[in-house]
């Protein structure tokens, strides 16, 4: 039976152009970019050239890309390093539904002495940008807001948000790592002044992001040691991987358009087909403003962990909430932030289309998840309890 993969926004395959592009720089173009004779100088030529594939995706500078070990470190660098910059001003500002690495970031620096107002979302999990507007004081020194939420979806206004951070002199970051590559991602139309990327996310290798930070912003590095990333960013360079996640933007700015227009439909199929068959079924996240390929519904009396175990031996691969939460029984702070009730919260599944998906596999699971449903329904102790 073929194995679909519904989980794109935990991770993507890589790329085969991608693998190609990386293997030379393992074994023959091994050299460290900074020594200076020519092995050195062509890995260092190598990530030049991914430095720019990479600006390319985002609208930005070459030297505005620092190359990091992935979105974690990417968020992690952009909220510490602001937030250690200026000793006067020690609040920040982000949402209730960022992902874990905005999320523990801000929690870590709360308990070094920092303020930080995590804003409420509606219940289709937008920001209302008044309330930063409201928020701001003469104390903030960053405003984080993700870009696009990774269990629902949601596109958050950030051009409007920046307009608001920017004309009250306070810096905003976003976290891009579910959107670029997704869908239209351009420092200078978004506003923003940092914003973190990932490969993995976008059919480049793990274990490589990138931070934007604009020209001009004071930020305290986050990897301290050597003079690497013109001294933001400590450590030998990952060259096959950073040259694997250039070929992969490259890719990516080439399909993009396309991409969007195929898997917004395999997505709203999904949703119909899902919605159509099977009672006791919401849509969570954004109804329109939500990313081109997700689908995150609950469905009532059934816990999440028991459809997606049924689905992985119908060799169906979905996802509960965030990839880094599945493992933990905790109800996602995402959907809890909607509004959820536990219940609901423990009862949602998300799938996520991408590249290799096609029509058939969304007919699959349209086929198989009302029998897994109506299977788990039978036995339910929830749904006997409501009885
Ligand atoms: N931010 C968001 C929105 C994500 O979805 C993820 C990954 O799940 C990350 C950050 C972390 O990225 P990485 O896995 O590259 O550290």
């Amino acid at each position: 039976m073929k194995r679909i993969y519904l989980d794109y926004a935990a991770t993507t395959p890589t790329h085969p152009d991608v693998v190609e592009a990386m293997l030379p720089y393992f074994s023959d173009s091994f050299g460290n970019p900074s020594s200076i004779y020519s092995y050195g100088q062509e890995a260092k030529g190598a990530v030049e050239k991914a430095r720019e594939q990479v600006a390319a995706l985002i609208g930005a500078r070459d030297d505005e890309v620092v190359f990091t070990s992935g979105g974690t470190e990417a968020d992690n660098s952009a909220i510490q390093g602001v937030a250690l910059a200026d000793p006067e001003r020690n609040h920040i500002i982000t949402s209730a539904t960022e992902h874990h690495a905005v999320i523990e970031t801000c929690r870590f620096l709360e308990r070094r002495g920092f303020k930080v107002t995590y804003l409420p979302v509606d219940k289709e999990g937008l920001i209302n940008p008044d309330d930063v507007r409201n928020t701001i004081t003469e104390k903030t020194c960053l405003v984080s807001i993700m870009h696009a939420n990774n269990e629902i979806g949601t596109i958050q206004p950030i051009k409007e948000l920046a307009v608001i951070a920017r004309g009250a002199g306070v810096l905003i970051h976003t976290d891009a790592v579910q959107t670029a590559g997704q869908i239209p991602v351009n420092v200078d139309d978004l506003g923003v002044d940092l914003l973190s990327i990932s490969a993995h996310k976008l059919y480049g290798p793990k274990g490589v992001g990138a931070l934007y930070i604009r020209k001009g912003t004071k930020l305290v590095p986050f990897m301290h040691g050597g003079g690497q990333e013109r001294n933001r960013r400590g450590s030998t360079e990952n060259v096959p991987g950073i040259v694997g996640f250039g070929k992969a933007t490259e890719i990516a700015r080439n399909v993009i358009a396309g991409e969007i227009e195929r898997q917004t439909q395999l997505r709203n199929h999904l949703i119909s087909g899902i919605l159509e068959q099977i009672d006791g079924v919401r849509l969570n996240g954004h109804p329109t403003n939500r990313l081109p390929n997700n689908v995150n519904v609950s469905v009532d009396y059934v816990e999440g962990e028991s459809m997606l175990l049924n689905l992985d031996l119908e060799n169906i691969c979905a996802s509960t909430g965030s990839a880094c939460s599945s493992s933990s029984l905790e109800a996602s702070h995402v959907l809890l932030a909607l509004g959820l009730t536990h219940e609901q919260a423990h009862s949602s599944l998300r799938f996520t289309v991408g590249k290799w998906t096609t029509d058939e596999d969304i007919d699959r699971v349209s086929e198989v998840l009302p029998r897994v449903v109506a299977r788990l329904r039978a036995m339910s102790p929830l749904l006997k309890s409501h009885k």
